[in-house]
């Protein structure tokens, strides 16, 4: 399958112009009253980009490995013939993870405010959270993660719910220890995790910290066996604990630091709750065993489409000559040949950039932008500055190059007919199914179907 950079694609749109972005949280905007003030700032109260945080990479010295070539799990055991990764789960059956322990009442949690709370940024914190998780069968995870400041993404926080305390982990400062001291924890099949929509997460963790799960309930997926009305946690924290998440928060910075009170607090929601869920998900899910007559339980299915989930292995984008054809909405701008060579030379820089000063591509020279220079294939810096209407640091020291770029481009746009009889045939395939498409990622496999065809 060929990897595109699809995933930042949201990031591009929700793209602001500088001028537009709030000047600064500082700590003592951080309260209800001060995030009002915030709001009364006139740009948006959460921005998702803010410009003047210095590169995480930079200030906690995080090493990372952006070249084109194969994610090594180096954590994992490979095959006889080394052909594959061996996941830990492998070993075990969903089935295994199945409680099989009568339901017992929910057990509801204290408010945020009467239950304690740990900031882990220093080595010591972790140490004592590792003693204290090593106490515990079962806990609720999830991550805060920023897409737009680094190529490969990268792991900001990590937010862990006990029955009894609530911890967050600055995963910048404390990057490379997550892994050595949560690694077994999180590998024990004895311990429960309990975690939302996790299948972000799970790659996540293995990327950045080498972490793999075994014994996940993922709360989403019990929400569909549940056929609940919706599936987000926004909804499953009103219906069941009448919490409303500020889900603004969601796509924050959540590189800032320090980490203003308001964020940390959406954070903790985003775990607190978790276990009560689970409990009363678990009622359910067994009450529902009672009621049909299926093969597998419920409360079964749930582990196996978490099992699933888990055995995910995270994939590095790799680069390839036709990498350019998945760029979002590229089947749809009809381009010839030449303005498809310009397309083609302009994501093979931004890719190569976003490698090099480790930024997304998204945030190099986004989709938009990148399909209304293909479009007009301007031949001036002056035109081309005209065209691309909000900032982009890299397009304006790049200007000069860049224009040569799509002079060269044309010039050897013949090699690019092929390309665009591929895209023509993406679109028809499209435009047949259309009403067929009920996931918003199912098109990657149907696009390296045309492409393979090359
Ligand atoms: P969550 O599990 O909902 O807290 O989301 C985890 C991470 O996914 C966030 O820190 C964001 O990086 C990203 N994310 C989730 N939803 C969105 C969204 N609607 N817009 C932008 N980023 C999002
Ligand atoms: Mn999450
Ligand atoms: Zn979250």
């Amino acid at each position: 399958m060929i990897h595109t950079c699809s995933s930042s694609e949201h990031f591009q749109k929700a793209y602001i112009p500088k001028e537009k972005q709030v000047k600064k949280i500082s700590d003592s905007d951080s309260s209800v009253e001060g995030r009002e003030g915030v709001v009364k700032m006139g740009g948006p109260p959460v921005p998702f980009h803010i410009s003047y945080i210095p590169k995480p990479q930079d200030e906690y010295r995080i090493l990372v490995n952006n070249l084109s070539e194969e994610f090594e799990h180096v954590w994992l055991e490979t095959s006889e013939d080394e052909s594959r990764f061996i996941h830990p789960l492998e070993k075990f059956s969903s089935l295994d993870f199945v409680d099989t322990a009568a339901a017992s009442d929910p057990v509801k949690p204290h408010s945020l405010d009467h239950t304690p709370f740990k900031l882990v940024e220093q080595l010591k914190d972790l140490k004592e959270l590792v003693l204290k998780l090593q106490g515990v069968d079962e806990f609720a995870v999830d991550l805060e993660h920023n897409q737009y400041r680094s190529f490969l993404g990268i792991t900001c926080l990590m937010q862990i719910s006990t029955r009894t305390e609530d911890f967050v982990i600055d995963t910048l400062k404390l990057r490379i220890y997550v892994g050595p001291y949560l690694r077994e924890i999180f590998k024990d099949r004895t311990k429960r995790k309990v975690m939302h929509g996790a299948d972000k997460d799970i790659l996540w963790l293995q990327r950045d910290f080498g972490i793999y799960i075994c014994n996940l309930f993922d709360t989403r997926q019990a929400s569909r066996v549940l056929k609940m009305e919706k599936n987000s946690l926004a909804y499953l924290l009103q219906h069941f604990c009448g919490i409303v998440a500020k889900k603004e928060y969601q796509s924050a910075d959540w590189r800032l630091r320090p980490l203003p009170d308001e964020m940390l607090r959406y954070a903790r929601e985003d775990t607190h709750f978790l276990l009560y869920i689970y409990d009363v998900m678990k009622v359910k899910l067994l009450s529902l065993s009672v009621n049909t007559e299926s093969s597998s339980s419920p409360l079964a299915e749930v582990y196996k489409l978490s099992y699933e989930i888990c055995m995910q292995l995270y994939t590095k984008d790799i680069w390839t000559d036709t990498s350019y054809l998945n760029i979002y909405g590229l089947p749809e701008a009809g381009f010839n040949a030449k303005q498809l060579a310009v397309v083609a030379g302009l994501s093979k820089w931004r890719d190569a950039v976003g490698r090099a000063a480790d930024e997304s591509t998204g945030y190099i020279l986004p989709n938009r932008a990148l399909l209304d220079i293909a479009k007009e294939m301007p031949l001036t810096s002056y035109r081309l500055l005209q065209l691309v209407k909000s900032k982009y640091p890299y397009i304006e020291n790049n200007v000069d190059y860049l224009v040569n770029l799509i002079r060269n481009s044309i010039q050897a746009s013949s090699a690019y007919e092929a390309g665009v009889e591929c895209l023509k045939q993406m679109l028809r395939g499209k435009n047949s199914d259309v009403n067929a498409t009920s996931n918003i990622n199912g098109g990657d496999a149907k696009t390296s179907h045309y492409i393979d065809k090359l």
